[in-house]
C-alpha cells in the first residue's frame, strides 16, 4: 500500500505542486502551519531519512535550497523552519520522508526548534565523551 505522498507523486490525488523534478517534488502542505508551507520529498518512497540512499539525499537537498529562498519570497517571509520528523516517536504521521519548509514571521508566536524534544537532559563530562566517541565511532 503506497503512502499518500507517493500517490501524489503518481498523479493519483491532487496537490499544489510547486516544484517537481526527476527524483523530487515539492508541494503545499493540505494544513499550513503558515502561508507558504512547503513539502519536499524524494519520489521514490524511503520511510526515514536513514533509509535515503546517498544519492537521493543529494537531489533532496538541492531542492530544499532551491525552494527556501523560493518559499520565503513568495509569502515574504522573515525566516523559515526546515525540519524533518524523523521517526513516527519524532512526530512523522506519513512514512514517507519530507521536509517542512514552514515561513516565519516576526512575532509570529511560534518558537525555535529548542521546543521539540522533551525535558533537557542533564549530562555530565563523562557521559558526553561516551556519547562524542560512539557516534564518532559510527559516523
Ligand atoms: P508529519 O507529521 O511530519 O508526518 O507531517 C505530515 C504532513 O503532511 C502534515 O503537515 C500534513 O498536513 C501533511 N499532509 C497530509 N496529507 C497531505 C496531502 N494529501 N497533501 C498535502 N499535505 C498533506
Amino acid at each position: 500500500m503506497s503512502t499518500i505522498f507517493s500517490q501524489i507523486v503518481d498523479g493519483e490525488i491532487p496537490a499544489r505542486v510547486v516544484y517537481e523534478d526527476e527524483t523530487t517534488i515539492a508541494f503545499l502542505d493540505a494544513n499550513p502551519l503558515a502561508p507558504g508551507h512547503t513539502l519536499v520529498i524524494p519520489k521514490d518512497e524511503y520511510e526515514r531519512l536513514n533509509d535515503v540512499p546517498e544519492d537521493v539525499a543529494s537531489d533532496l537537498y538541492a531542492t530544499i535550497h532551491r525552494l527556501i529562498p523560493a518559499v520565503e519570497d513568495a509569502v515574504d517571509a522573515d525566516a523559515s523552519t526546515v525540519a524533518f520528523n524523523n521517526g513516527s516517536e519524532a512526530g512523522q504521521e506519513v512514512p514517507h520522508v519530507h521536509c517542512h519548509i514552514i515561513p516565519r514571521f516576526e512575532g509570529d508566536g511560534g518558537g525555535p526548534i529548542h521546543g521539540v524534544a522533551g525535558e533537557p537532559p542533564s549530562l555530565d563530562d563523562d557521559e558526553l565523551d561516551e556519547i562524542e566517541a560512539d557516534i564518532s565511532s559510527r559516523a
